[in-house]
C-alpha cells in the first residue's frame, strides 16, 4: 500500500466505571432525623466511534494503542449527583469496519458523517441511599456501587473508499498520475497489470483541502465477464464519487477507447454510469505540436458530443495537472452523487434513542451492546453497606 496509507489498527478500549452512590444521613441541629440524602453516582464515560468524512485513513490512530474513558464521580450528600465520566470519541473515516480484536467478530461499519456508535457503554452510577428509604426502613445505610467498566480490543479496518476512481486500460498512465498528484508511490511499469491491489493517494488541493484518489487495476476488455484482473477490482469503484477515465493521447481512437471502458462499467453495474465522469487524455508530452493541435480540435468536438469534461494532461511533464485537479474538485463539490449500495455484512446492533436531544439531520446514535435491564434496586443491597 501507499506510503502513509494506514488501513488497519488495533486498539484497547475501556469505558468508565460508574460512580458509587452515596450513603448519607442528613443531620442538622434543628432536624436530628433528617433522613437519607445520599446522591447517585455519575455515569462512566462511553467509548464512541464517530464517522468523519475529513479523515481518509486511520493514520491518526496509528500510535493510539489505548483509549480509556474516565470514571463517573461519586454521589454526594444532599442528594447531589456525581459527575459523569468523560466520553472518549474515536474519529474514523467513513467506510471503517470494526471487529472484535480477540474473536474477529464483525461489530459494525461506520458509514455516515457525524454518526456516533457507542462501542462500550460507561457503567451506570450507583443509586444513593435516598432511593432506598421505605416505610419500614427510614434510614437505609447502604448505597449502590457503580457498574463496572467494560473493556474490549477492537480492530478498525478501512474499506477502499475514494472520491476519485481511475478508470483506464493498463498502461494508460493511471499509476503515474497518482504518484504525481499524491504521496502514494504505486508501482509503475510499461507492462499490463503492474497494479495488483488498489492504491490510494490523498491529493492535496488548495486551501488545505484534499481528496482521495484510487488507482484501480487496469480494466481490460471483457473484465465484466471475469477476464483479466478487472472484475475482482471493479468492486472498488462502486463507491467513488467521480470516475476519472484515462486514455493515452497516442491512441488514435480516443472515443472508441472511452466507449469500451464505459461499456465495461455498464456491464458490471449500470448504476456506475450515473456517476460523474471526467476524461483525461494522458501522455500529451509525447505528441508533436501538430498532433497536439489536432488533439485540441478533437477534444472540442468530443466535449460536445460526449457531454463531459475532457482535459489533456501529462503526468511526466506536469502539464494540465492543476486544471485536472480543479475539474475534479468542481465535480466532487457538486451535489452528492448517488450512493450505490454494495453488499455488506448486516450491522448487528441495537438502536436506542440517544440520551441527549438528537438534531434532525444528525444520524442516530447506535449502541453496540444490548439495552441493559433496569437497575434492580435490591441487587446491590448490602454490597455498599456502610455503617
Ligand atoms: P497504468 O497501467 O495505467 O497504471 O500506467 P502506468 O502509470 O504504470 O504507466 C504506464 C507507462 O506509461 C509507464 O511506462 C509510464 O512511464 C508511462 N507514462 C505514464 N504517464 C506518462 C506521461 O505523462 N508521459 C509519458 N510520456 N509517459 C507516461
Ligand atoms: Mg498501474
Amino acid at each position: 500500500m501507499a506510503a502513509n496509507f494506514i488501513d488497519y489498527v488495533k486498539i484497547y478500549c475501556r469505558s468508565g466505571k460508574g460512580g458509587a452512590g452515596c450513603m448519607h444521613l442528613h443531620r442538622a441541629k434543628y432536624l436530628p432525623k433528617g433522613g437519607p440524602d445520599g446522591g447517585d453516582g455519575g455515569r462512566g464515560g462511553h467509548i464512541i466511534l464517530q464517522g468523519n468524512r475529513n479523515h481518509w485513513t486511520l493514520l491518526h490512530l496509528k500510535y493510539q494503542k489505548h483509549v480509556m474513558a474516565t470514571d463517573g464521580g461519586k454521589g454526594g450528600e444532599s442528594r447531589s449527583f456525581g459527575k459523569d465520566g468523560e466520553d472518549k470519541i474515536i474519529e474514523v473515516p467513513l467506510g471503517t469496519v470494526v471487529y472484535d480484536g480477540d474473536t474477529g467478530e464483525f461489530l459494525c461499519e461506520v458509514k455516515e458523517h457525524g454518526q456516533k456508535i457507542v462501542l462500550l457503554k460507561g457503567g451506570r452510577g450507583g443509586l444513593g441511599n435516598w432511593h432506598f428509604r421505605t416505610a419500614t426502613n427510614q434510614t437505609p445505610r447502604y448505597a449502590q456501587p457503580g457498574e463496572p467498566a467494560v473493556e474490549r480490543n477492537i480492530i478498525l479496518q478501512l474499506k477502499v473508499l475514494a472520491d476519485v476512481g481511475l478508470v483506464g486500460f493498463p498502461n494508460a498512465g493511471k499509476s503515474t498520475l497518482l504518484s504525481v498528484v499524491s504521496a502514494a508511490k504505486p508501482e509503475i511499469a510499461d507492462y499490463p497489470f503492474t497494479t495488483l491491489t488498489p492504491q490510494l493517494g490523498i491529493v492535496s488541493y488548495r486551501d488545505g483541502h484534499s481528496f482521495c484518489m484510487a488507482d484501480i487495476p487496469g480494466i481490460i476488455e471483457g473484465a465484466a465477464e471475469g477476464k483479466g484482473l478487472g472484475l475482482r477490482f471493479l468492486r472498488h469503484i462502486e463507491r467513488n464519487a467521480v470516475l476519472l477515465f484515462m486514455v493515452p493521447a497516442i491512441t488514435e481512437k480516443i472515443e472508441k477507447e472511452y466507449t469500451i471502458l464505459l461499456k465495461e462499467l455498464e456491464k458490471y453495474n449500470p448504476q456506475l454510469l450515473t456517476k460523474a465522469r471526467i476524461l483525461a487524455i494522458s501522455k500529451c508530452d509525447a505528441l508533436t505540436e501538430a498532433e497536439m493541435k489536432k488533439l485540441q480540435t478533437s477534444i472540442k468536438r468530443l466535449t460536445t458530443k460526449l457531454g463531459i469534461t475532457i482535459l489533456p494532461i501529462s503526468s511526466v511533464a506536469g502539464q494540465g495537472i492543476n486544471e485536472l485537479k480543479d475539474a475534479l474538485w468542481v465535480e466532487l463539490n457538486k451535489e452528492v452523487n448517488q450512493v450505490i449500495e454494495i453488499s455488506h455484512a448486516p450491522i448487528d446492533v441495537t438502536v436506542i434513542e440517544h440520551e441527549e436531544q438528537i438534531k434532525e439531520d444528525t444520524p442516530e446514535t447506535i449502541y453496540l451492546n444490548e439495552v441493559d435491564e433496569e437497575w434492580d434496586l435490591n441487587k446491590y443491597k448490602g454490597i455498599g453497606w456502610d455503617e
